[in-house]
């Protein structure tokens, strides 16, 4: 095993490795928030390695981030802007406030992707706690907070946010409003799933500079639009210097900005060194299930085994007979983790793997942390152990993950980790193949713009017919990269 108490060591190399490349700024306190800097000794390191120039534009937004932070001379004066309609002149600081909604993962993406919308455009990023972020998530940014303060005069309005609202983009744009001569002190960008062609418009460069002189942006998405941010002239030449490997976005964003707090560290590391160290192999297996009604499902169950199977991550069992019994010194042990709110597919797999042998001789051991039943969101706890296991699936070496699921693709950013996705059932089927692997890392953008912004029609490149949305074609169109 190794040996996680020595935390503090500072030899050169080590150094590199704790600050993860040197995403991490150094002299936080680190008993306040054991993650960022332990994060390191539970995982390979990354072979993928930041570019330079996007640790400086980091250290530039620190400092940024603490200039214009709540509190500070400028952000006081941002606040009066908000008492008037239009602003007469430019503050000095900008901001965007990224409003806490939809599921964990769901939120862990779309706010790597508001902090990478504030990078591009020099604005600070302001967190809603929402019921459980200050629970689940240090601060990132050194000597200032990332939480939009609880007086925040626009708070109370967040819920009720939508398509329909008066400063909301798309709206004002529908209702011919927008006024290009003139400089609205705050706007609401809605980029939810359900958005539509005119809130889309957020996505063209044209529309992108008059949003960028509004000192107040508020955000509500559910969305990892990373990869339309690409397709925004003007960001585009920024965005290759910042991340020459493309699909590295959120896998360097995710580890600079998510550090879970104490208390779910002591569940990722409590749950790590009882079930996981220990092992030769470590092998992921994230079940999500988005079809109506009580699991298990004997379809999904089917589509576990004929993945893992086929692709050779779990050896198989010899149910024929138990043959004379040869005392061999087992070569492997493989910890299996699964996660998923039902505990039946973890169950079968440990069930398989006590009553039979494995034809390599291997020793598999099933661990699943937690079985929740069912999303309960604005449970406490619920999302500590969700977070906790999404950092656990991070730590393997091998990922299984579930098409669709943003739950995994936070696993796999993290991690590093190109998942073999499991194909959505239709029908009460495993599909076949059971799975594939994914392209890249990256997650998925799940509502991406068909829009030609210099055209000004959409252009739907999707060809959907219902095989490949059966084969989870779709999923993978939907990957930039
Ligand atoms: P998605 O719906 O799969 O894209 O992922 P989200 O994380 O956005 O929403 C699903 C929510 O359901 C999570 O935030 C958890 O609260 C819960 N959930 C789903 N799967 C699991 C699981 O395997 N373990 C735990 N603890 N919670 C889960």
């Amino acid at each position: 095993g190794r040996d996680y108490s020595n935390v503090t060591a500072t030899n050169d190399s080590n150094d590199s490795d704790r600050l993860l490349g040197g995403l991490l700024a150094t002299g936080f306190d680190e008993a306040t928030c054991l993650s960022r800097y332990q994060s390191s000794l539970y995982r390979k390191p990354s072979p993928y390695k930041p570019s330079p120039y996007l640790l400086s534009k980091l250290r530039s937004y620190e400092t940024l981030h603490k200039r214009c932070g709540p509190g500070t001379e400028p952000y006081k004066k941002a606040l009066t802007q908000l008492d008037q309609d239009h602003i007469d002149n430019n503050g000095e600081c900008k901001y965007v406030v990224w409003v806490s909604f939809s599921g964990l993962g769901n939120r862990i993406l779309s706010l790597a992707s508001v902090f990478l919308y504030a990078l591009l455009t020099d604005r600070v990023l302001l967190v809603d706690r929402g019921k459980d972020m200050e629970d689940l998530f240090c601060e990132p940014f050194p000597d200032m907070s990332w939480l939009l303060p609880l007086d925040f005069p626009l708070t109370s309005q967040f819920d009720g946010l939508n398509q329909d609202s008066s400063r909301c983009y798309g709206h004002m744009l529908k209702n011919h409003v927008v006024d290009n001569d003139k400089t609205l002190s705050h706007l609401y960008l809605h980029l939810v799933h359900d958005y539509g062609d005119h809130d889309k418009m957020f996505f063209c460069q044209g529309d992108q500079t008059f949003i960028g002189k509004v000192p107040w942006l508020v955000v509500k998405t559910d969305n990892y639009f990373v990869p339309s941010l690409w397709l925004i002239p003007g960001f585009d030449e920024e965005l290759d210097k910042l991340f020459p490997q493309k699909e590295t976005v959120f896998h360097h964003l995710g580890r600079y900005l998510f550090h879970p707090t104490n208390q779910v560290w002591g569940l990722v590391t409590r749950y790590y060194e009882a079930y996981l160290s220990n092992a030769d192999e470590k092998i992921g297996i994230q079940v999500r299930v988005f079809d109506v009604g009580a699991g298990p499902f004997q379809h999904v169950m089917d589509q576990i085994s004929s993945c893992t199977r086929k692709e050779k991550l779990l050896p198989e069992v010899d149910t024929v007979i138990e043959r004379s019994r040869r005392v061999t010194i087992p070569k492997k042990h493989k910890a299996v983790l699964v996660t998923s709110l039902n505990s039946g597919y973890s169950e079968n797999l440990k069930s398989m793997y006590w009553e039979y042998p494995t034809l390599t001789g291997e020793i598999i051991g099933v661990h699943q942390p937690s079985q929740e039943g069912y999303q309960q969101t604005e449970k406490k706890m619920h999302n500590g152990k969700a977070l906790a296991e999404m950092y656990l699936l991070s730590m393997t070496d091998s990922l299984v993950t579930s098409a669709w699921s943003t739950f995994g693709y936070v696993a796999q950013g993290l991690g590093g980790l190109k998942p073999w996705i499991l194909y959505k059932p239709e029908n009460r089927t495993a599909p076949d193949p059971a799975c594939g692997r994914a392209m890249s890392m990256e997650p998925c953008f799940h509502a991406p713009p068909f829009y030609d912004c210099k055209a000004k029609t959409g252009v739907d490149t999707a060809i959907d017919t219902q095989t490949e949305e059966q084969l989870g074609v779709q999923e993978k169109r939907f990957r930039l990269f």
